[in-house]
């Protein structure tokens, strides 16, 4: 399976033969234990009819002596034979039953690992009966590490944001940006801090409104390998084609749509890999869209769109959703300079925050970052 889906993996690093021969050794591995599995079956089922058959000689040669010497009537010898022919079939049965039983449970076994997974994170039994959510987000001193070491992926975490506000946060990689939002989605738990959602702790509110609420566009934006309708009106099955398209035209994507020959039919490949990678990051923000959520996160969502597209799906993000709150992950400065708070994020740790003629004044790291990106845009 992923030998197709990263189909160009493997072929533009010529890997084909060392991935065929992988794949043959796991087949090879497979038929050797069937090819076993149907050796002792089929010397065995020969074998259970060779023995009953084999006690049905016996009884009839010895049975037939005794009947001849006069020991037993040819009544009883009749009788024993026929309750030996209606007992052999019933008892092979059982074998059969037991056996099919065996392997159930040793399928069952594995299957119920899967099923019997507790999630780690479920609605406590103190939630709130919250239906909506404003967007208005709170951090305070959150820490959080994924592996109980001592390394902090978020270390000292604050701040806020009302309802509508647009939070940028930006910083190296591996800084603890996307953590921040996989903890304020309630994907991981925090160690400590307090994180609230309308100023009601996280922990109070629902998981379902939670992720009702928001509109999530992941880093990688997953699409699933179906038409591009359904890859959009996915949190929204009931939507129509009109919003549909209104969604893909916010997020810039319905240009590309319509041009091809089956529109909104048309199937995507495996996670999308018959699309552009800017055309799948513009579906993932089109589904999200299409959800009107109180708080749209977009997890470096535009990084593979040129800058003019990034500059018009920002505008129209202001326009649409003005009153309703904006989450911008990014590595550019253009796409968060705009936000009414942007975090700058080094090592787990907020290392500056403001607007952006604060940063860019204060000559730190966001500074660096927006000489640099001036320097780009006069190159280009
Ligand atoms: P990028 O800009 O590359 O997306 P980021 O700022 O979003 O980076 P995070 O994904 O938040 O970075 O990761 C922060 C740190 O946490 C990294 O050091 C990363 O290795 C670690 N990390 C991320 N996800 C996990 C995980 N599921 N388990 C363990 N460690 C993780
Ligand atoms: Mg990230």
């Amino acid at each position: 399976q992923e030998n197709i889906s990263g189909i160009r993996v493997v072929k533009s690093f010529v890997q084909e033969p060392y991935e065929i021969e992988a794949f043959w050794k796991a087949c090879k591995n497979s038929m050797d234990k069937s090819m076993h599995l149907i050796k002792v079956q089929g010397a065995l089922f020969p074998l259970i009819q060779f023995l009953s058959a084999t006690s049905l000689v016996i009884s009839l040669i010895y049975g037939g002596i005794l009947v001849i010497n006069g020991s037993i009537s040819l009544g009883d010898f009749v009788a024993f034979n026929t309750y030996l022919v209606s007992v052999v079939w019933p008892i092979a049965a059982v074998g059969w039953v037991i056996n099919a039983l065996q392997r159930g449970s040793a399928s069952m076994a594995r299957i119920n690992e899967v099923l019997a997974q507790q999630p780690d994170i479920v609605d406590s039994p103190e939630v709130k009966p919250v239906r909506h959510l404003e967007g208005a987000v709170e951090f305070r001193n959150v820490y959080f590490n994924y592996d109980d070491d001592n390394y902090q992926e978020l270390n000292d975490i604050s701040f806020s944001m009302g309802p509508g506000d647009t939070l940028g946060i930006i910083g190296r990689t591996g800084s603890g940006k996307s953590t921040i939002v996989r903890v304020l989605l309630r994907l991981y738990d925090f160690a400590s801090g307090e994180v609230l959602l309308d100023g009601l702790d996280i922990r109070k509110v629902p998981l379902a409104v939670i992720r009702e609420e928001t509109g999530y566009v992941p880093q990688d934006g997953f699409l699933f390998s179906t038409t591009i309708r359904d890859n959009i009106a996915f949190g929204r099955l009931e939507a129509s084609d009109e919003e549909i398209i209104e969604a893909a035209k916010l997020a810039k994507v319905w240009e590309d749509i319509s041009e091809f020959p089956e529109g909104l039919d048309t199937v995507v490949g495996e996670r999308g890999i018959t699309l552009s990678g800017g055309q799948q990051q513009r579906i993932a923000i089109a589904r999200a869209l299409l959800k009107d959520p109180a708080l749209l996160i977009l997890d470096d969502s535009l990084s593979a769109v040129d800058a003019d597209t990034e500059r018009e799906i920002l505008k129209n993000l202001r326009e649409f959703r003005s009153g309703r709150s904006t989450l911008i992950i990014s590595h550019r400065v253009s796409a968060v300079q705009d936000a009414d708070l942007i975090l700058v994020m080094d090592k787990g740790r907020i290392i500056e925050r403001g607007r952006h003629n604060e940063l860019t004044a204060r000559k730190g790291f966001y500074h660096h970052l927006y000489e640099q990106q001036l320097l780009q845009e006069q190159l280009a």
